[in-house]
Parts: C-alpha cells; structure tokens; sequence
C-alpha cells in the first residue's frame, strides 16, 4: 500500500546552519505520527515544510501520490492548529470556525451546519456567539482545532498544541484529539517536545535530534529498544553505567559481570554504557548465584502512584542507579532513605552502546 505522505531527502539550510539533514519518512492514511525532539531539533522546521510554509532547500514531498513540494500552502491539503491558538479576537467563535469555509465560498446554510457539527465535534455547542477572551486556553485550543476541521482536510498539522495549557487541561485535550483524530480517521502529525504526550497518544513516534531522524517506532519499540543513547536517554528515564567489554556479551560493570542478550558486538576491552529503566530490576526470588548486588538508598522521589529510589551500589564501582518500585512495593519492602537493599538487574533489558 502506498503511504498517505512521504518526505523524500527533505534538508533546510538556514544560511550556513543546517536545521534538517536527509529526513526520510512515509506516514500512512489514518496514522497519528508525533515529532518528538529537543527544542531546536527541527520539527517545527519539518512540520511547516510539509505545509509549505516554509521552503525546503531541497527533498521531496509526495501527498497521496501527487508531487507537493513546490504548492503554495493554500493549494496544499490540510489543516493546522498552533500552540498559540490564533484565533480573530474580534470574530465570535463561530465566525472563527466559519473562517475557512467563508474564504471558500461556502453558502451560508451550508456554513451554518458546519460550524453547528464542529461545534458538537469539540463539545462547545453552546458558545458560538461568545468571543475567544471569554473562552478558556482549553476551549481556545478546542476551536482552533475545530477551525482546522472545518474544511474537512485529509491531513491535520498540530504544533505543540497543547503546549500553553496546563497539565489537567493537557492530559484532557490530549485524548480528546486522539479520540478526534480516530473517530474521522484523519492523518495526523502532531509536534511535541514532551515525551509523555508522544508515547500516550502516537501510533508512531519520529525521534529527532540536530536535524535528523534518531529512530522511528511505535511508542513500545521507542521505550523497550532505544538505537542510540540519545533515544534512550530523551525517551523516559533511563539508568547508565559505565562499563568495559569482555567478549561473547558479557559486561564487567565494578565487580558484577552481565550479559546482554542484544547482538552488538564490542571489542573486548572497549568502553561501553549500559542503559537500564529503573523498573528493569528484580527484587524477589533473587538469583542465587554471585550477580545479585546491594545499593544503599541516598534518595527516594515520590511520585504518587510509584516511587524512584536511588540507590548507591558498591558492588557497581559506587555508581548510583534508580530504580522504581510501586507504593504497595514502597511500603512493602518499607524502603527509606539510609535503607539497604539487595536487587539484581535484569540482564535481559540492558541496552549497550559504545562510549
Ligand atoms: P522548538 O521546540 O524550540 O520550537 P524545534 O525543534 O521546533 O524547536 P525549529 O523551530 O524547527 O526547532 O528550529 C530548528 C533550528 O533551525 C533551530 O536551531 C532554529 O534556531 C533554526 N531556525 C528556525 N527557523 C529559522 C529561521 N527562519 N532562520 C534561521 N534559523 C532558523
């Protein structure tokens, strides 16, 4: 099946600096694809690229089949919401939603049972005679969205928006636009620098960094197998140990020898991290063999429904990890600070990358 946009060796030059280099990326008809990255990294660059609002220095883009990589934004496809939401503080919030339709030509009936569904669509049937300065960031953010809908586009562009609401409000408006998106069907490509809003909401998630594309997966593959140390580290957070190679997988970290199961090879003697997720540990029915370890709890981070406890590890040249335990585990295990206790690592989730 051919893929519903495909960005084909897009780069953007700014004068000398490069903001995107070689970006290779098929989307598919009804997928929600979140660009996630450190500020900086080029997304917002990329996003308004593929609405020809900015200029690729070179690449192409194909839309359904048809070559769009010189189309002016008006004959382009799709719709965008901001995170500043935009929207005419002079025009009520029908006349907002109707923006689009009326520069189309839309006959006023025609345009009256639109806004009215859109209005429904974003669940603000009520306010359509009231103005954005009487409208909440989430409300605002809701008609924005429902601006971008109105001319039924086949491809929705989001840019950080949910970014200037606060965190109920972000969690609410989040899986509102992903109940949205699945219900019309509709591609979506959403920007986003927050990594919890990437992996909850993306079918897959495109990990950018300097201008390139780090890794592509689902949400799952993007947390479990991070290709490079930036994913991992960027991508929830992650332990990591110093330690040297020794042939056939094995690790010596301190005193403790681990094998990886993954298949990278390193020279022995070499240099290597190894990545870990603080819930990557076992705590019951401990290996009875010598690779069991003891940390010392320095610190313990309440997080509601979960704690991290970072442990010092003597056995590990001192090195510090966190691991994560629920609050039932919490007071189980009666964990506080000064605390000894004795975990292994579970070998089979470590990730090895060379230093
Ligand atoms: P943020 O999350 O901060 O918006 P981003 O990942 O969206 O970051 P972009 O806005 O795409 O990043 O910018 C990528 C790089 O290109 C940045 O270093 C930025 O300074 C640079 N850049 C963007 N627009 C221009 C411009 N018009 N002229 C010069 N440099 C630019």
């Amino acid at each position: 099946m051919e893929s519903y946009l495909q960005l084909k060796h897009i780069n953007k030059q700014f004068g000398q600096f490069t903001a995107l280099n070689e970006i290779n990326l098929a989307i598919n008809q009804g997928e929600l694809v979140c660009f996630l990255g450190p500020s900086g990294c080029g997304k917002t660059t990329l996003l308004r690229i593929i609405a020809g609002l900015e200029k690729q220095s070179s690449g192409t883009i194909i839309q359904q089949g048809l070559d769009i990589s010189h189309r002016h934004p008006a004959e382009r496809d799709y719709g965008i919401v901001f995170q500043s939401y935009a929207l005419f503080p002079n025009l009520t919030i029908a006349k907002n939603i109707a923006y689009g339709l009326v520069n189309r030509k839309y006959g006023t009936d025609a345009i009256k049972t639109r806004v009215t569904e859109l209005l429904n669509l974003v669940g603000l049937a009520d306010s359509g005679d009231k103005y954005p300065t009487q409208m909440s960031g989430g409300q605002q953010q809701r008609i924005a969205l429902a601006r971008a809908l109105a001319t039924s586009p086949n491809l929705l562009l989001l840019d950080e928006p949910l970014s200037a609401l606060d965190a109920t409000v972000r969690v609410h408006l989040r899986n509102e636009i992903c109940r949205l998106q699945k219900q019309l069907g509709l591609t979506t490509i959403m920007v986003t620098h927050d990594q919890e809003e990437a992996l909850s909401i993306a079918d897959r998630v495109v990990v950018m960094n300097h201008g390139i594309i780090e890794q592509i997966g689902s949400p799952l593959e993007i947390y479990r197998n991070p290709v490079s140390p930036f994913v991992a580290d960027f991508v929830g957070k992650i332990n990591c140990l110093d330690a040297i190679a020794e042939g056939n997988h094995w690790f010596r970290c301190g005193e403790l020898r681990l094998q990886s199961q993954q298949k990278k090879r390193f020279k022995h003697g070499e240099k290597v991290k190894l990545y870990l997720r603080p819930e990557d540990r076992i705590i019951e029915q401990l290996p009875a063999h010598n690779d069991h370890c003891v940390g010392i709890i320095k610190h313990i981070e309440f997080l509601g429904g979960k704690c991290l406890a970072e442990l010092e590890v003597s056995r590990l040249a001192h090195q510090s990890l966190q691991l994560q335990f629920s609050v039932n585990q919490m007071y189980d295990l009666n964990l506080k600070q000064g605390q000894s206790l004795p975990f292994a690592i579970r070998t089979d989730r470590i990730h090895v990358f060379s230093v």
